[in-house]
Parts: C-alpha cells; sequence; structure tokens
C-alpha cells in the first residue's frame, strides 16, 4: 500500500484551510492530517482535531490556549499543543510532515513558509501575501533547497498545471519559450461600474462575489481589484516573469483560470467550474491526479459563451499600482499589501468609503522611500511603518478640506 501523504494545515478553520480538510476526507487512502494550526478559533480547531485525528496543534492567539486546552484535554488521541509564532514554525517543520499548507492570513505564513523550504517540504502556498512581501526570499531559499512550492491560487495553480505539461524541457529553457502570462479576474460585483458609481458602495455590495465564495477580505479585494494586482506580483515571483508580460484579462465566468502563451504563438488554458477544492487538490496530488468527487464537470454547449474584456485600469487603479510597485521592487509591495489590509479593515468598518481604498494605498505607496528587500526584519519594518502611516492619511482623507 502506498505510504500516506502527512499534511500540516496552517489556517485550518479559514475557507481554503476547511476546503482542505474536505479533499483529505475525500482522499483518506492517500493523506493524513498531522496537524493544523488556527489563529484563534479554538470550537472549530478542537472539532477538526478530532475528527481528523491530528497530533499536533497550534493556536496563534495565546489567551486562548487554555480553553483548547480545557476542550482537547478528553480526546483519546495523543495530542500535542503548540502555540503563538513558535507554534507555526514548529508545525512547518515537524520531520514526519509531508506537505505544509499554508493557508494563514496576512504575512505571517512568511516565517513558516521559509521554515518549511529550509525542510525541504512540499509547500502548498495558499496565502498570497507570502510571495507579495517575501518573493526574493522564497524564491531564493527555494533554489538552494529540494523543496517544491506549489501554488493553490486558481490562478497560479492553472498557469503551474499548463507549465507542467512542458515539465521535460529544463527549466531555463521553459522561461525563455513563454512570452506572456495571462491571469483572468472574474472581474467582482463591480465590473462595468464607472468610479462615480463605486463612490456610495456599501460593505454589503462589495461582499457580494459573482462567481467565487471567500472570505470577508479577499471578497473586497476581488471588488478593488487588489486581489488581481497582489496575484500579478505573485506569478512574476513564481514564474519568474517579467511584468510587462503578465497581462490581466476580465472574464466573469471564472471558467478558464489562467492561461500560459508560448513562443510559437500557442497558448495553454486550464479550465474548470470554479472550485477551491481542485487547486488544493493537485497541489497534493501533484504530479498525479486524483479524482474529484466535488467536482462538476465542465459542459462548454450548456456554457455556452465565454467572454473576455480589458479591465478599466481608470476606474479600478489597484492593477496599475501593483504594475508601480513590481517595477521599483524592493519594499514597495510590501507597502502595497500592508496599506491595502488597513484600508479594507476601515471600509469594513464604514470609517472610509470604497473608493478611499485605492486612494490611501495610492498616497502610503507616493510617501514611502523604497528600502532594499535583503532580510525579515525589512520586510516587517516596511510592513509596519505602512500600517502607521495608512492610519495617518487615512485621518487626512475624513478630515474635511474647507
Ligand atoms: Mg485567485
Amino acid at each position: 500500500m502506498l505510504k500516506k501523504k502527512k499534511i500540516v494545515i496552517l489556517g485550518s478553520t479559514g475557507s481554503v484551510g476547511q476546503s482542505a480538510l474536505e479533499v483529505v476526507k475525500q482522499h483518506q487512502d492517500k493523506l493524513e492530517v498531522l496537524a493544523l494550526a488556527a489563529n484563534s478559533n479554538v470550537d472549530l480547531l478542537a472539532q477538526q482535531a478530532q475528527e481528523f485525528k491530528a497530533r499536533y496543534l497550534s493556536l496563534s492567539d495565546t489567551t486562548k490556549l487554555e480553553g483548547l486546552n480545557a476542550k482537547v484535554a478528553n480526546f483519546n488521541q495523543e495530542l500535542q499543543l503548540r502555540s503563538g509564532e513558535q507554534g507555526l514554525i514548529e508545525l512547518a517543520t515537524l520531520e514526519e510532515a509531508d506537505i505544509i499548507l499554508i493557508a494563514i492570513v496576512g504575512i505571517a505564513g512568511l516565517e513558516p513558509t521559509l521554515a518549511a523550504i529550509e525542510q525541504d517540504k512540499r509547500v502548498a502556498l495558499a496565502s498570497k501575501e507570502v510571495l507579495v512581501v517575501g518573493g526574493e526570499l522564497v524564491m531564493s531559499a527555494l533554489k538552494d533547497s529540494q523543496a517544491e512550492l506549489i501554488p493553490v491560487d486558481s490562478e497560479h495553480s492553472a498557469i503551474f498545471q499548463c507549465l507542467q505539461l512542458e515539465s521535460e524541457l529544463e527549466s531555463d529553457n521553459l522561461s525563455r519559450q513563454v512570452s506572456s502570462l495571462t491571469l483572468t479576474a472574474s472581474g467582482g460585483p463591480f465590473f462595468g461600474w464607472n468610479s462615480a458609481q463605486l463612490e456610495n458602495v456599501t460593505l454589503a455590495q462589495a461582499l457580494k462575489h459573482p462567481t467565487w465564495d471567500m472570505g470577508q477580505k479577499i471578497t473586497i479585494d476581488s471588488a478593488t481589484m487588489f486581489n488581481k494586482g497582489l496575484e500579478m506580483i505573485e506569478a512574476k515571483w513564481l514564474f519568474d516573469i517579467d511584468i510587462a508580460n503578465i497581462n490581466v484579462v476580465v472574464h466573469p465566468q471564472s471558467i478558464i483560470h489562467s492561461m500560459v502563451e508560448y513562443c510559437d504563438g500557442s497558448s495553454l488554458a486550464q479550465l474548470s467550474m470554479p472550485s477551491m477544492t481542485l487547486p488544493i487538490l493537485y497541489a497534493f496530488s501533484y504530479p498525479q491526479r486524483w479524482e474529484n468527487c466535488q467536482n462538476t464537470p465542465l459542459n462548454l454547449v450548456q456554457l455556452q459563451q465565454l467572454t473576455f474584456e480589458d479591465v478599466d485600469e481608470q476606474t479600478f487603479p489597484a492593477i496599475s499600482l501593483a504594475r508601480k510597485s513590481i517595477e521599483q521592487g524592493g519594499t514597495l509591495p510590501v507597502v502595497y499589501n500592508a496599506a491595502n489590509e488597513v484600508a479594507v479593515e476601515l471600509f469594513i468598518q464604514k470609517e472610509i468609503g470604497f473608493n478611499q481604498i485605492t486612494a490611501l494605498v495610492q498616497q502610503v505607496m507616493n510617501q514611502h522611500q523604497v528600502q532594499p528587500v535583503d532580510s525579515i526584519d525589512s520586510i516587517l519594518q516596511a510592513d509596519q511603518w505602512a500600517r502607521e502611516q495608512s492610519a495617518i492619511e487615512a485621518q487626512l482623507l475624513l478630515t474635511p478640506t474647507d
């Protein structure tokens, strides 16, 4: 019998984490849960630990550790508890672990990702921020190791799958043969709107995504197109391609998840019904493919048409800001990401309007003095600076000028 792959899920109570556990449930003959980590949802973490017989748990919110301890005390399984940032790193480097799924919010995933790469693990990467802020560090660590980095974001998984067909080629050779990447975007709930119409958008409207059911932050990011901007930065690092050759096209049906154009003019695309489990499953099964019972088969005749349009970059400046952050490089993508996080939070708290999300990020980026990213510290410092500056800028935005 095949040895089961032991899975560590950092962020098991979030939407990607829960989908990953569905994948494990479907493939119990091939996968087993070794460890689970959550931020603060003690009830769900304990329930998952019992159901999947996890052997290690980690909780980032240390104030709730006792509560977790009490909940799991009666489980008739040997369970070890860890906590805080160190707990994530310990879980990411467990000797028995085969695959580490990084699905935690924000830049908290960076250090566990680097630690897992150092231990030659397969990293299934769902947290965009890891490559957005730490692309340089992560890709150079990867070069010096036997680790594998498999993207879980649907667009990057699509590109990764299209490139696998060419995997027999030397990788250097491959990058010379790829002429461009096209990331598809659903366009979010406000596709076709202009900026005057966006002025008074409500939180409820922004949270209504047409094709994907995801967490709150990423749903707002889809509405502003920051999600696609973050994905452009992620793609640049993952596939080592010039930003000028990364295109974004609005494709409201979300059937083509992204595509690769080769130098001979041939394009390869990956298609499926929108599904969060498919890219997770592929990151676990790669280089094989396993059955996916949750998949609705693609019926092209029923779909009738797939449509494509340019992004309106005037209305959605998140795309051009992403391009600027990559071109200037260094700590600017860190600032792009952190300022957006603060702005989205302020929008959720109803303190700023929808268009002010982008305005705030733009202001903070303009004021940043770009530094090279040569350590985790340089990232954390830029991140901290951007958060403080965003709070100052938000006050200015809210203060009437006359
Ligand atoms: Mg995506």
